[in-house]
């Protein structure tokens, strides 16, 4: 490729969830004079490697807005972008084991009907009654969201991809941005390994890679990467089709179906910070054992394979979306903890009403540069996996 210089009106560091949708919600609006650079393939980070959930039960209100303008994407996605992404919803059920869950829980509830999100409070009965195979002796209660579900998350990030090319944006793999070039607070443009691109606008989508990013520009946001493991049954009928997405929130242990079988995952809440992608094997086994306690019938399935992942996290658990004072036509949109998949059609949206109007409708207080370094407890995110 050589060392030419080439210009873009965006540059998009990223071609997760993020860039792509970030591109394409620019270039419908007629804004097609931009690249995604992505360091390795398209959808192959966080976004390839999760596990496609889509929900309405938060805790923070905003983050519920950003959940209810995705879920009506998804539910519209294939007659705009002529892919079917598998969109089930099959329904989200968070369980609580502790008195003091079960009570955020309540409260929650509340807050999330007077937002419109359907949602259902059931005793460990009623849990027991429509979900016969799940143990419920230790529960205080769960909450259902019978609209909550998931999609395939490869393919949702290709049919935004593919559809963004169609508008014109300009995709290049394997192209690492290296550098980002700012002159009187202002954004020129990045440094990659192929060469520089001027671009008045430079958007941070780099997932968890986003905070090395950010400091190639100076700035230093705490959203950093952690590793998150996920097991696949081999073909496993002795559970009723179709499964939730049940999860244990004390535990952060959940599992969902995932045809033939069944997926389960849980994060290691004491496990550093790294950008480790392996397997552990110990760990594979706390997760049997937490999946056998809540639904003692797994005893009989059998893991097939594993794959580990990296969420992006934050102090509060919410991510950084939007302007970085200071840096004028540079923008972020980083630390989505485990929700980004279902988060990334909004935030593309949001995005690019940013870049072409200045604003957006969106309440973005609890996603602002600004917090860095306080600590906003009632913004803190608490159905977090
Ligand atoms: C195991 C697991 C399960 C999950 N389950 C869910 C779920 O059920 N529901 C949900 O909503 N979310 C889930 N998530 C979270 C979700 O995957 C992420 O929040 C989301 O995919 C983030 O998308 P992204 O575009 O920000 O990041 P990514 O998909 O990681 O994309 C960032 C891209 O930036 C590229 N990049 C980085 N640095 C550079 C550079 N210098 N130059 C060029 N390119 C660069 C990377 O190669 C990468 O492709 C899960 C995550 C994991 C790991």
């Amino acid at each position: 490729m050589g060392n030419r210089n080439r210009t873009a009106g965006v540059a998009i560091i990223g071609g997760g969830i993020m860039g792509v949708s970030t591109a394409y919600y620019l270039a419908r609006r007629g804004l097609s004079d931009v690249i995604i650079l992505e360091k390795d393939l398209l959808a192959q980070a966080s976004t390839g490697l999760c596990v496609g959930g889509i929900r309405q039960q938060f805790s923070n209100p905003a983050n519920i807005r950003l959940a209810q303008h995705s879920v009506r994407v998804f539910e519209n996605f294939e007659e705009e972008f002529g892919v079917d992404v598998n969109f089930r919803q099959v329904g989200y059920l968070f369980l609580a084991q502790k008195e003091e869950t079960w009570n955020d829980f309540l409260s929650e509830v509340g807050m999330q009907r007077q937002h419109g999100v359907p949602v259902e409070e059931l005793s460990p009965e009623e849990i027991k009654h429509r979900w016969p195979y799940l143990n419920v002796v230790d529960l205080k209660g769960g909450t259902l969201g019978p609209e909550d579900g998931y999609a395939d998350p490869y393919l949702a990030a290709m049919g935004f991809a593919n559809n963004s090319r169609k508008l014109g944006v300009r995709i290049e793999e394997k192209t690492e941005v290296t550098g980002i070039r700012i002159k009187g607070g202002r954004v020129q443009g990045v440094e990659t390994d192929k060469g520089l691109i001027s671009a008045p606008v430079v958007v941070n989508v780099a997932g968890p890679w986003g905070g090395e990013v950010a400091r190639m520009a100076g700035i230093d946001l705490p959203v950093k990467p952690y590793r998150r493991q996920v097991f696949m049954t081999k073909s496993f009928d002795a559970i009723p089709k179709p499964v939730p997405m049940i999860i244990d929130q004390d535990i952060t242990f959940y599992f969902r179906g995932e045809d033939p079988g069944i997926l389960m995952g849980m994060s290691d809440r004491d496990e550093p910070s790294s950008f480790d992608l392996h397997v552990d094997r110990g760990f594979m086994e706390k997760v049997i054992e937490a999946a056998i306690h809540r639904a003692p019938i797994l005893e009989k399935a059998e893991i097939l394979r594993g794959w580990g992942g990296l969420y992006a996290i934050t102090p509060d658990e919410n991510p950084f979306i939007g302007a970085i004072p200071g840096i004028e036509g540079f923008f972020s949109a980083i630390g989505f903890s485990g929700h980004g998949f279902q988060q990334g059609p909004a935030v593309g949206h949001i995005l690019s009403g940013l870049i072409l109007d200045g604003h957006t409708d969106f309440d973005l207080k609890p996603y602002a540069y600004e917090r860095v370094g306080k600590n906003i407890e009632q913004e803190r995110e608490k159905r977090v996996v």
